[in-house]
């Protein structure tokens, strides 16, 4: 049984109103609301644990690391790794990417190497991509889409050469949510021996993944999505990837011994968390990963599916209605633009009436530049959106339309 009021009562936020109005939260792709459970752990731990983790002898101290440890440890289980030291912490999807972009392309490519991402991704798996192609001189081939916002296979397999060393694609669109077929796409590369990059950050709040199961090489996401604390991440790497990786950053933690001669790198995963890692974040990540996985990832995605299902069909009786993404099977984001109402005031009108949306190109131009649009109206369910609410925001729109 979903018990969708029980959940709703665990997230505070969801009680308040703006504008006289109550709130009604469809920003979930952008960041989740927090459930009680995480925000008390960090309180908790501020407040009865607090301290550095893995360098002091003393009682708080060791506390502080085994909780992080065992924070560690519930990510693994999360997504099935098969080992802990293969779950780096970072501080979000972008800094994972970007840390693999950096220390792949500086250990594993040569200038006129190739990397293939897709053409619906997110800025965070673009720019980094760009940052080495400016630095080094590796190329980017774009794997192209349909209207309906598939990636075509065909297409993608007749991009790998000789140079291609990595393929790094997002898991789901944060824009169409398509959900793209990670499995397919891992095995043409692997036939070339090429390993992938897995963008997980819309896929790991909405859908039960297994690392192993889809044989990711690297596989990113961000706490903040999954109703964890902001300023946390994850990077899965296998572990003959990483130990085949340089570190990404200097300075405590991911050294074993200094001298101004030599100095020799700690093991994984500790090799790339340089500095004092957010131990407070991880905790609370860790909760959060539990919260969701007693209700179950599976029921949630089958609660997700319902509502999304009936949103579209809502959607599509409004007059002027364009989506963007109608594939099969389509993940919890729905983009749509209505008649020339442009985004940003069908977003402010919605606002007005308690509606959080967003609006823009979601860090997603070349995707919009494919669509031939400037931006789109962006609505994002959670574990705690109702069918009431799809409801409101489907008489949101209509009476927006009306105005213009
Ligand atoms: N990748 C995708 C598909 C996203 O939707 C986002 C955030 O919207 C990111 C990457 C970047 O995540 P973060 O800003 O948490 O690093």
């Amino acid at each position: 049984m979903y018990d969708i009021q029980k959940i709703r009562a665990d997230f505070p936020i969801l009680s308040r109103s703006v504008y006289g109005k109550p709130l009604i939260y469809f920003d979930n792709a952008a960041t989740t609301q927090k459930p009680r459970c995480v925000v008390d752990s960090m309180m908790e731990e501020y407040y009865s644990v607090n301290a550095n983790v893995h360098r002091g002898v003393h009682f708080l101290s060791q506390q502080a690391t085994n909780l992080h440890e065992a924070s560690r440890e519930t990510v693994r289980q999360f997504i099935n790794a098969r080992s802990s030291s293969e779950i780096i912490f970072t501080r979000g999807t972008t800094e994972s990417i970007n840390l693999v972009a950096s220390t792949f392309s500086d250990s594993q490519m040569k200038e006129g190497d190739e990397v293939i991402v897709s053409v619906m991704e997110h800025h965070s798996n673009i720019v980094p991509w760009q940052l080495q192609a400016e630095r080094k001189g590796i190329v980017l081939k774009v794997i192209p889409m349909t209207d309906e916002g598939e990636l075509l296979l065909s297409e993608y397999e007749r991009l790998f050469s000789s140079r291609t060393k990595l393929v790094s694609v997002t898991h789901v669109s944060n824009v169409l949510g398509t959900v793209n077929p990670v499995k397919a796409i891992i095995d043409m590369a692997h036939a070339h021996n090429v390993p992938v990059l897995i963008d997980g950050a819309q896929s790991i709040p909405h859908l039960k993944v297994d690392v192993q199961a889809i044989d990711a090489d690297f596989y990113v996401f961000s706490g903040h999505k999954i109703y964890g604390p902001t300023g946390v991440g994850v990077l899965y790497g296998k572990e003959k990837w990483l130990d085949k990786l340089p570190p990404y950053q200097g300075g405590g933690e991911m050294i074993k011994n200094v001298s101004f001669e030599k100095t020799t790198y700690n093991d994984l995963p500790f090799k790339f968390e340089a500095g004092t890692p957010d131990y407070i974040g991880t905790t609370a990540l860790a909760e959060a990963l539990k919260y969701v996985s007693a209700i179950g990832m599976d029921n949630i995605a089958s609660y997700e599916k319902e509502l999304t299902q009936y949103a579209m069909q809502r959607l599509r009786e409004i007059p002027g209605m364009r989506l963007f993404g109608v594939t099969e099977g389509k993940g919890s984001v729905i983009s749509f633009l209505v008649g020339n109402i442009h985004p940003f005031d069908m977003g402010t009108l919605l606002d007005r009436l308690g509606i959080a949306v967003r609006t823009g190109h979601h860090c997603a131009e070349p995707l919009m530049h494919r669509l031939g649009i400037e931006g789109t109206v962006r609505a994002s369910f959670a574990v705690y959106n109702t069918k009431e609410e799809i409801d409101a925001l489907v008489a949101g729109i209509e009476r927006v339309s009306a105005m213009f």
